[in-house]
């Protein structure tokens, strides 16, 4: 991911760390533009769009959550990935923040290196997403990113959002294998609230939901889970 140039919008109130968090993009090589209420940034979107907006939860004009499922309800500016600052700890507002279509949070207090991480990682996804917005395992597996549906053989598949997160992770390269920690990473970043079994558990249930398809997430034994077909091909050898 090429950071030159990418153009974020920070919308936070509290000066010091909107002065921060602005200083840093702009050394890393990002192009800024800061915002201390939300309406000035909603009515600059009217004509100018940036790569990725910073979106602080509480303001002093409009609650984040509310300004972020405007965003993502709106065709003109859903596409642009939102990344929320959030002082909240509480997980429920984490999920609700995903339905809102929230790309990724970040609690207060963070350090900058960690939010920069993020920011990488959110235009690494939406590149990938951008050329592959519905993905097709199979003819008839195939999986929606943005709609967050899955279908199997003409059925929509009724997951939940961590399951969908969770399928969205692993198909994002098959092949790979991620540990627990690092899906509890992408599920939940810093607040590891849940132990690593919990994923065993979402997995078991995503897999019971995939069917025929469920040999496609792959436990490897003592690191993690990974998505691939590779049983598929051992099986037409049989
Ligand atoms: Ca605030």
């Amino acid at each position: 991911m090429e950071a030159k140039g990418k153009k974020i919008f920070v919308v936070e109130d509290e000066k010091d760390i909107l002065e921060l968090i602005r200083m840093k993009l702009e050394s890393a090589g990002f192009v800024t533009k800061g915002f201390k209420t939300a309406l000035p940034m909603l009515n600059l979107l009217k004509i100018e769009h940036p790569d990725l907006i910073i979106l602080d939860l509480m303001l002093p004009d409009m609650d984040g959550m509310e300004v972020c499922q405007k965003l993502k309800s709106d065709k003109a500016t859903q596409k642009i990935p939102v990344l929320m600052l959030t002082a909240r700890t509480d997980l429920e507002d984490k999920i609700q923040g995903l339905e809102y279509g929230a790309d990724d949070y970040v609690t207060k207090p963070f350090e900058t290196r960690e939010l920069i991480a993020r920011i990488k990682a959110i235009f690494r996804r939406s590149d990938w997403e951008s050329n592959k917005n519905v993905l097709s395992v199979t003819k008839d597996f195939i999986i929606d990113f943005n709609r967050y549906e899955v279908w199997v053989k003409g059925k929509r598949l009724d997951l939940t959002l961590t399951e969908f997160k969770i399928l969205q992770l692993l198909t994002k390269r098959p092949g790979w294998v991620y540990n627990r920690s690092q899906i509890l990473d992408y599920l939940w970043g810093n607040d590891k609230i849940v132990i690593e079994r919990t994923i065993d558990v979402h997995i078991r249930n995503l897999r019971e939901k995939l069917g025929d398809y469920a040999y496609l997430i792959k436990n490897i034994r003592g690191v993690g889970y990974q998505f691939s077909d590779e049983g598929k091909n051992d099986l037409k050898k049989d």
